[in-house]
Order: C-alpha cells, then sequence, then structure tokens
C-alpha cells in the first residue's frame, strides 16, 4: 500500500501549496478601475489614502464607490 500513501501525500504537498499561493496573492476583492482614485495611488505604489477606499481595502475589498463594476 506504499503507492496510496505516496498519493496522499502528493495530494496533500498539492493543497498546501495552493493554499500558500492565495495566501500570498492578497487580492482585494473587487477590481480597480482605471483611472481611478486607487489605481493612480497603485501606479505610485501607494495605497489609496481616500477614507472610503481605506475602509473598504480593511474588509479585504477595492473600494465600489470609486471603482464601480461595469455591468
Ligand atoms: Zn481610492
Ligand atoms: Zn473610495
Amino acid at each position: 500500500m506504499k503507492f496510496v500513501k505516496v498519493l496522499a501525500a502528493v495530494a496533500f504537498a498539492v493543497a498546501l501549496s495552493a493554499s500558500l499561493a492565495l495566501a500570498a496573492d492578497k487580492k482585494l476583492e473587487g477590481t480597480i478601475k482605471d483611472g481611478s482614485c486607487c489605481d493612480k495611488a497603485k501606479k505610485a505604489g501607494k495605497e489609496c489614502a481616500h477614507k472610503c477606499c481605506v475602509e473598504a481595502a480593511k474588509d479585504g475589498k477595492v473600494c465600489a464607490k470609486c471603482n464601480p463594476e461595469k455591468k
């Protein structure tokens, strides 16, 4: 039953690296719209200082007020 053990170990390693990759890539929910205050701040290597954007970032989101989703 060695093969099963190896398979389980490989599956575990894959799951672990996938979760690590997700954790490393800490993306905010939503999309930053081109030309928005957040986009300008991002391009300047900063975080947007707008109060609404800071509050949204705390919740792990992109400010929906300044970056409205296209529908
Ligand atoms: Zn902003
Ligand atoms: Zn905002």
